[in-house]
């Protein structure tokens, strides 16, 4: 694996994280910040920021990048969607992403307890804008159908790297996560799609931005760029840390490309300053 360069050497500083690990654990619920151990953990916690994490935190594919838990899922806590909703005015947010492991055991792929979260949390202000980053549901069009009107303004699914590559999400299937972004429009064209991807798995420029074309074909105008970081030794290894201006350069090319916001940079992850997106258009 390449050497980790300077431009990323962020910190985890345990005890910015304290106040809201322990508001979490007392209110029962999951966060990916944590279960995925994001390097932008210690900024967000600091700013009351966090992205939860329902359905359980023990995932039913195995993509070779992600560091959340696999294996045998547990059953749905029918609490969770009133605690997360508390949590969210606990924490006073105004823009909450809620995304959740991949339940491919539950026959709506766990679409209800999605649609239950955004109620209660829209029940305590429907203010609040609500974006949710769903698993691809097996593209079932039902669950799918309930997705698109829960309410959510922003709806996201990863795309995560390019088809070439996708050896690294194991049980998924490039087309079927572009046809779920662009049922879930079709379903309710109120909607924004949002999407994500990774560099650092050895992808190319022109690979990139055939993605771009694809995503945007299928309506989809808002998307995420990171840098891929390995989780331990078992995950995938990074094959390239991205330079930063590679990541503007790819930003630039989109925006020209059409797409209303990308948000491009080496620590840029799915949720990360999730409130920008809207608010940029
Ligand atoms: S970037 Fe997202 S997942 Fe990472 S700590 Fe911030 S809110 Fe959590």
């Amino acid at each position: 694996m390449p050497i980790k360069p300077e431009w990323l050497r962020k910190k985890i500083r345990p005890s910015l994280n304290q106040e809201l690990e322990s508001m979490f654990k007392k209110s029962k619920v999951n966060t990916v910040c944590q279960e995925a151990m994001c390097p932008n953990i210690s900024e967000c916690f600091s700013k009351k920021q966090a992205t939860f994490l329902i359905l359980g935190p023990i995932c039913t594919r195995a993509c070779t990048f992600c560091a959340v838990s696999r294996g045998k899922p547990m059953a749905l806590d029918a609490d969770e969607p009133q605690n997360v909703a508390q949590t969210v005015k606990q924490l006073g947010l105004s823009h909450v992403v809620i995304t959740s492991s991949t339940r491919d055991d539950l026959s709506d792929g766990g679409a209800k307890h999605f649609c239950k979260t955004v109620s209660a949390i829209k029940a305590i202000d429907d203010s609040i804008v609500v974006e949710l980053l769903i698993p691809d549901m097996r593209e079932n069009v039902e669950a799918l159908k309930q997705i698109a009107h829960s309410g959510a303004e922003i709806i996201g699914h990863n795309l995560e790297t390019v088809p070439r590559l996708y050896a690294v999400r194991r049980g998924s299937n490039y087309k079927r996560s572009l046809r779920v972004l662009k049922l879930l429009l079709s379903l309710n064209p109120s909607i924004a799609t949002k999407s994500g991807i990774m560099l650092g798995f050895g992808e190319k420029d022109k690979e990139v931005e055939i993605l771009m074309q694809e995503l945007l074909d299928v309506g989809c105008k808002y998307l995420s760029i990171g840098q891929y970081l390995s989780p331990s030794t078992h995950h995938a290894p990074v094959v390239e840390y991205v330079k930063p201006e590679r990541f503007e350069y790819l930003r630039k090319i989109g925006m020209d490309m059409g797409f209303k916001y990308i948000k491009s940079s080496p620590y840029t992850r799915s949720s990360y300053m999730a409130h920008e997106y809207l608010e940029a258009t």
